[in-house]
């Protein structure tokens, strides 16, 4: 496949702003005015190019935020939402009506898992949940209804790769879409140029990098794009999960340091996999030739991002874990904070945590240990002192 890389196309992103600033101007308007009600008619129908009509539908804050992830991603164009979840559950929603059936991944975010397995019931939609890494799993999953393939890129928390290319052929040949969740890998991974059909993110992590705020995106076809904003069937104008138009400019500049943000939060992980490794210690990372799904990685990234800053342990007792990650926050390696893609190192018990969601059995089944602390490692300068601080931390409880 051509070799592509999403900073670069980024940085070929030409825009002027109307006043020659050099950062986007923020568009503080919910609604905008028309010289002829004909033109505000025709804006209604989607009929016309360069007006706005109102901040639910496009705002020139949230369009350009939008210009952006898509060059990033290599999709025509992306909506971005209030948070990430927000993404993920009006992208599901829009593709399914009552009596639809979507096949998902079963190591899914928490909050995703809960409203796949509970709430969209209210809407008889079926839900049937596999192991992504079965690829026949998955094709016997499939029903003559089966309307979306759900699943993240890299899973969380095991950290196991989807191989995007085959899912999109399987949705494909079914009649169905392909809907990725790329939040924990963002320029390491593009969905969209694997076959996805939709990538979702939630901003909240990476993408923005800077803990002060939740968002979300969709990025696909300008088609589809346009079909969520519909005035009269689009999920995402008739649910309205919009984002303001100051979160939408702060984080438009936070894009512009994310390749070099990756890089350094893989440089970062690989270092501590290196030295787990070395000493011992029972780590899961996907940079390493020992993780299953180190050729498949290798087969579908964007060269030059690392293989990730998502790196766990498993400390086999939940009771021991809790212990390493206090003595860890003491230390100061970082906090004991859910969510990632931080400049400061972050760790929780997935099961206890950001998995909670997922029932034990499921847990089980999914390879998940009690046991297991995943860190989203920051942007320490020195990851030596990193690892001798967690190393202390494990050391202390034995
Ligand atoms: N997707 C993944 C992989 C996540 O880890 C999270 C975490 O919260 C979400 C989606 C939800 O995003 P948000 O909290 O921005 O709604």
């Amino acid at each position: 496949m051509e070799k592509f890389d999403p900073a670069t196309n980024l940085e070929k992103l030409d825009k002027k702003d109307a006043y020659r600033g050099v950062n986007p101007a923020i568009c503080d308007s919910a609604t905008f005015m028309f010289e002829h009600a004909k033109t505000m008619t025709d804006t209604f129908h989607g009929e016309t190019e360069g007006y706005f009509l109102y901040s639910r539908h496009w705002n020139p804050s949230t369009l350009s935020l939008a210009q952006s992830l898509a060059a990033i991603e290599g999709t025509e164009l992306a909506w971005p939402t209030g948070s990430g979840l927000a993404a993920i559950t009006t992208a599901l929603l829009h593709e399914v009506k009552a009596g639809d059936h979507i096949v998902s991944s079963m190591t899914v975010y928490g909050g995703t898992f809960a409203f796949l397995n509970n709430y969209i019931k209210k809407f008889n939609v079926e839900v049937t949940f596999v192991n992504m890494q079965n690829l026949d799993a998955v094709k016997k999953a499939i029903r003559p209804n089966t309307k979306v393939l759900y699943t993240e890129t890299m899973n969380n928390p095991l950290l196991r790769i989807a191989n995007i290319p085959e899912l999109s052929k399987i949705a494909h040949a079914a009649g169905a879409k392909l809907l990725v969740d790329n939040t924990f890998t963002p320029m390491i991974f593009s969905p969209y140029r694997l076959g996805a059909d939709v990538v979702l993110y939630s901003m909240t992590k990476y993408i923005n990098g800077m803990n002060d705020c939740v968002a979300g995106a969709i990025c696909g076809s300008a088609e589809y794009i346009n079909s969520l904003i519909d005035v009269n069937n689009g999920t995402a104008m008739l649910l309205g999960p919009v984002l303001d138009t100051f979160r939408s400019t702060s984080i438009q500049k936070n894009l512009h340091t994310l390749h070099i943000r990756m890089k350094k939060h893989s440089e970062n992980a690989m270092y501590l996999a290196k030295r787990f490794k070395e000493t011992g210690i029972k780590y899961n990372y996907p940079g390493l030739p020992e993780h299953p799904d180190y050729e498949l990685f290798k087969s579908m990234m964007n060269e030059g991002y690392g293989f990730g800053g998502m790196i766990s342990i498993d400390m086999e007792t939940a009771e021991r874990a809790s212990a390493i990650m206090e003595k860890m926050q003491e230390l100061g390696v970082g906090y004991l904070a859910v969510s990632l893609g931080y400049f400061k190192t972050l760790f929780s018990n997935s099961g206890k945590s950001t998995s909670s969601e997922v029932p034990e059995d499921i847990q089980h089944e999914m390879g998940m240990s009690e046991g297991l602390i995943r860190f989203s490692m920051g942007l320490d300068n020195d990851p030596e002192r990193t690892f001798q601080l967690i190393k202390q931390a494990i050391d202390a409880t034995k």
